[in-house]
């Protein structure tokens, strides 16, 4: 059972040029079919749920829905899925896709948090590098119409180390970020996926990445200067106001069961990681049949739980609660990790505290060096 639930919509005006998710260019008739065929998937899985905690409805571009839509989207939940009165329930936006009818829509249906996906405060990188739809001054006009409407619980996403990106236009875009005041802030390092033109062009020589010296001095910068602005830091590349954690995301990091619908979701119930078909006109076929969509499974269980359990969790900065480990799997951390442990600890990439295994200030820099060897 599970009291999480994703909802994938994989349509964007147009595909950023540095993107591997699931998105494809939006069609109206195409969406209308997919939001019938993700009605019947919440059919199928409406018995597996509790109470719904958080719901995150992600893509893609969500909010690139016209209101009929986001209301008809928003009305199956109400109707498929129970609903704590305290749930999270977050929409991501893209500037410039958002209106008062939209805004008002999600307020209707209890949507109380929103994520933009900002990426950098320089119309050229957002146009000419990075492939985005939007400039500075629409990110700026949808940011403060959601506040007009009164969200009061706002994200925004960000990524460094872009190609030839100086720390002058970094610590210029976080500068103009925290001066507006959002609650949340995701700050994540460029990741090169094999299937973008990024990787295309970086492969041919047309992009120049900064250093790693680069990419760390970034990350220290940014740590430093969103903690001085109150932000806490929870999460490798996540900072929050206080009482402002993504409740869905610690699902994830808690490696707590979280239901995936529409094309590509992963989800993860009774033990059992899957992933959905991603192609939107198969997964619209399977569920024409009420087939669930399902392409991919791994049963999680025994060495592999724990290591997935231990690597999300150490992706938070208090790292794992050494009694929920034991609580879950009936013994020590130790029992299985402790040589891999001791020698992370050597290297002092990890620490404990009283009451948790975490990352080290160092730690922070080298994780996925720890994660891949942890896989
Ligand atoms: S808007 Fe987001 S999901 Fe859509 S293509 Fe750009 S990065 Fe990918």
């Amino acid at each position: 059972m599970a009291s999480s639930v994703y909802i994938h919509i994989p349509f964007c005006a147009t595909k950023c040029y540095y993107c591997a998710f699931n998105t494809y260019t939006f069609h109206k008739e195409q969406a209308k079919a997919y939001l019938q065929a993700l009605r019947t998937e919440m059919e199928l899985y409406a018995s597996k749920t509790e109470p719904l905690q958080t719901i995150f409805i992600g893509g893609g571009t969500p909010s690139i829905l016209s209101a009929n839509a986001l209301s008809q989207l928003l009305t199956d939940v109400h109707q498929h899925f129970q609903i704590t009165p305290n749930a999270e329930i977050t929409v991501e936006c893209n500037p410039g896709t958002v209106d008062n009818e939209k805004l008002s829509v999600m307020q209707d249906y209890g949507v109380n948090r929103l994520s933009f996906g900002l990426q950098a405060m320089q119309d050229e990188t957002l146009k000419q590098l990075l492939g985005r739809i939007h400039t500075v001054a629409e990110f700026l006009e949808s940011y403060q119409l959601a506040r007009e409407n009164g969200f009061e619980n706002i994200n925004i996403d960000l990524i460094f180390a872009l190609p030839d990106q100086t720390m002058e236009a970094w610590q210029h875009t976080l500068n103009e970020v925290t001066s507006l005041n959002p609650d949340h802030i995701s700050a994540y390092n460029l990741v090169m996926e094999e299937t973008t033109p990024f990787y295309e062009w970086w492969q041919a020589g047309e992009l120049h990445l900064p250093s790693e010296d680069a990419e760390a001095d970034m990350f220290q910068y940014t740590i430093e200067t969103l903690t001085a602005h109150g932000y806490t830091h929870y999460e490798i590349c996540n900072f929050a106001r206080p009482s402002h954690f993504a409740r869905h995301n610690l699902v994830y990091w808690n490696n707590q069961p979280c239901i995936g619908l529409g094309a590509g979701a992963c989800g993860y119930v009774n033990g059992i990681r899957y992933s959905n078909i991603r192609a939107i006109a198969s997964y619209i076929n399977k569920l024409s049949k009420r087939n669930k969509p399902i392409a991919d499974t791994e049963h999680l269980t025994g060495n592999a739980e724990k290591a997935e359990t231990l690597m999300l969790a150490l992706r938070k900065r208090e790292g794992i609660s050494l009694a929920d480990y034991q609580n879950r799997f009936g013994e020590d951390i130790e029992v299985v990790f402790g040589d891999i442990l001791k020698k992370w600890i050597d290297l002092q990439l990890l620490e404990w505290t009283d009451t948790h295994l975490r990352l080290t200030r160092r730690g922070l820099f080298l994780a996925n060096e720890v994660f891949v060897e942890l896989m």
